[in-house]
């Protein structure tokens, strides 16, 4: 039931992206919001924890990019971007490959020079697994789409530690196609619009939310009927079946763990934001020296290992695991979610999806818009 003489207009749970977003524009038609947000911090997952000036990227890296043109307008209108490029490099057994597979890394792979060259080895390698008609398995996938020396070095160890299971046990849908890029370009994103927000992305959420009244260290579920009754509306961006009970059982993800390193002797540990470790033994997926995002010139640094990690209770939910028996328990959600005449749901948890920065600021605005408030 709406509580007929409410405080608010709207209770915006969670205060990422998404909630940001949706109360920027609440606030901007006149409406009273506040925000709640269960961490002691705001900006959900793109927050950065500032260390003698590094911005840490806290819940892992983050480069904003975009194709949209509305998009770019919009976080430019708050915050300025710098020309920051995401160009990251893969490690395997000690060798460096550069990514996204491009002219650099067949070179590195096979000494070849030109895309003809490039076009022949990567077919030669392919033709080896030409017998594969219909793959069971990423690992029959892979080797169908790129052949054996780019799957073993630089796809198999990668993803085995991301899933946690071997490639052999991993479905095929995972890699659906492997991008060629014939041309000596590292950069990793085909958008036309990319960079890191000047001064960290905790600007970019602080001009979202200026003037509006936040609370931190406040968990909705906790006080559900106390915050119930104080607004007419609710926007939700927690998880779906926390919100629920959990009553059709839960949703599974993947989480990570991040290692933080300081490291005071040191100005440059890596030479590159993102370095991949492609190798099964090793047990981290990545290594982000943050400095880098925003062309750092400290004499010292911050590197953070990150490992892929299960999920269980307390955890960070970081990736859904968006397979059929997953869907299936969402769309249960998402009915009774349908049926909430006082709150709405949006973002990554609420929506039990994977979305870029982009795509989820495009979501957030397209439901407020939907609503039709003036
Ligand atoms: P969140 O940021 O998760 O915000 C939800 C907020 O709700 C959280 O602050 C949470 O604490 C709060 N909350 C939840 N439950 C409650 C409750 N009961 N009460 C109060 N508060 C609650 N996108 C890119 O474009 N580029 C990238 O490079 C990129 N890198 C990524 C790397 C990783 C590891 C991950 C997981 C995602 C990445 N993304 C990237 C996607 C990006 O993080 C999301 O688009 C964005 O953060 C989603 O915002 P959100 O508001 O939906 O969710």
């Amino acid at each position: 039931m709406i509580p007929p003489k409410a405080l608010y207009d709207y209770l915006i749970v969670g205060s990422g992206l998404f909630g940001s977003v949706f109360a920027h524009e609440a606030y901007k038609a006149g409406k009273r919001c506040l925000v709640i947000e269960k961490r002691a911090h705001i900006g959900g997952n793109i927050y950065c924890e500032e260390i003698n000036g590094i911005n840490v990227h806290k819940y892992g890296a983050h480069i904003f990019h975009t194709d949209n043109d509305k998009t770019w307008e919009y976080v430019n209108q708050l915050v300025k971007f710098n020309r920051y490029t995401n160009s990251p490099i893969a490690n395997y057994k000690g060798k460096l490959y550069n990514l996204p597979f491009n002219m650099n890394t067949f070179y590195q792979l096979w000494g070849v020079r030109t895309p003809q060259e490039a076009m022949d080895k990567i077919n030669e390698q392919r033709n080896e697994f030409a017998h594969i008609i219909k793959p069971k398995n990423l690992e029959e996938q892979a080797l169908k789409l790129c052949g054996k020396d780019i799957y073993e070095r630089l796809i198999k160890g990668y993803t085995e530690k991301q899933w946690g299971r071997a490639a052999t046990e991993l479905p095929t849908f995972i890699i659906n196609r492997i991008p060629f890029r014939l041309t000596f370009d590292n950069n990793y994103f085909n958008d036309p619009y990319q960079g890191i927000p000047i001064g960290g992305y905790n600007k970019l959420i602080s001009a979202l939310l200026e003037g509006i009244e936040v609370k931190t260290n406040t968990d909705f579920l906790k006080h559900r009927t106390e915050f119930s009754s104080i607004a007419k509306k609710i926007l939700y961006t927690g998880c779906i079946d926390e919100y629920f009970d959990h009553r059709f059982g839960n949703l599974e993800y993947r989480s990570l763990r991040f290692e933080h390193i300081c490291i005071d002797d040191t100005a440059n540990y890596q030479g590159n934001a993102v370095v991949n470790y492609c190798e099964r033994e090793i047990p981290y997926t990545r290594i982000i020296e943050h400095k880098h995002f925003e062309f750092g010139t400290q004499p010292f640094t911050v590197i953070t290992r990150e490992y892929p990690d299960s999920f269980e209770t307390g955890k960070e939910p970081y990736y859904p695991i968006n397979d059929n028996k997953n869907n299936l328990l969402f769309k249960n959600y998402q009915e009774l979610a349908n049926q909430q005449t006082q709150t709405l749901f949006g973002g990554r948890l609420a929506q039990y999806t994977y979305a870029d920065m982009d795509d989820t600021i495009t979501a957030a605005l397209e439901l407020w818009r939907n609503l039709g408030e003036k």
